[in-house]
């Protein structure tokens, strides 16, 4: 178990487009399972590579339901809308209101490159939205509607 360092907002590498992977290797998939190791730490639904500072297309998510893992993802067919707080682990402590579709289906491969077809509604389909956004240098703040705002955590912070 590899725990990688994440990049926070304001790291160039956030912004740049990330290049598909052409063959799979131990490497890239050693990589995968440090970025699910990384996920699962830091609490997130969804990390994509670039957040630990690898352009690759290379995105996982769970959002309780087991890990996917995409390469190569490529959003094929969306639908309907749904407004609500998104947050990310490269913008720790904060959260933004942003409209994304209801349903999204992906095709990508998996972690041995077969492919697969992944589709999700509701947090599925944000997560597979904002994390495919991560591979083209694109972050949720520049979609949100209105302004960043604090997390508010339940419990009393203790001094
Ligand atoms: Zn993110």
């Amino acid at each position: 178990m590899a725990i990688r360092n994440i990049r926070e907002i304001g790291d160039s590498i956030l912004t740049k487009t990330c290049r598909p992977v052409e063959n799979m290797t131990p490497r890239i998939q050693q990589l995968i399972q440090d970025m699910l190791d990384t996920m699962y730490e830091n609490y997130g639904v969804g990390l994509a590579a670039s957040q630990v500072g690898v352009l690759k297309r290379i995105v996982v998510i769970d959002i309780g339901e087991g890990p996917v893992v995409m390469v190569n993802p490529q959003i094929v067919e969306t639908s309907g809308e749904q407004t609500g707080d998104e947050g990310c682990l490269s913008v720790p402590g904060k959260t933004g209101t942003v409209t994304r579709p209801m349903y999204a289906k992906v095709k990508a491969f998996d972690e041995n490159m077969k492919p697969v077809e992944i589709e999700g509604e509701g947090l599925m389909a944000r997560a597979i939205c904002h994390e495919c956004d991560h591979l083209d240098g694109v972050l949720y703040v520049e979609r949100m509607e209105g302004e960043l705002r604090d997390v508010e955590y339940e419990e009393e912070e203790q001094s």
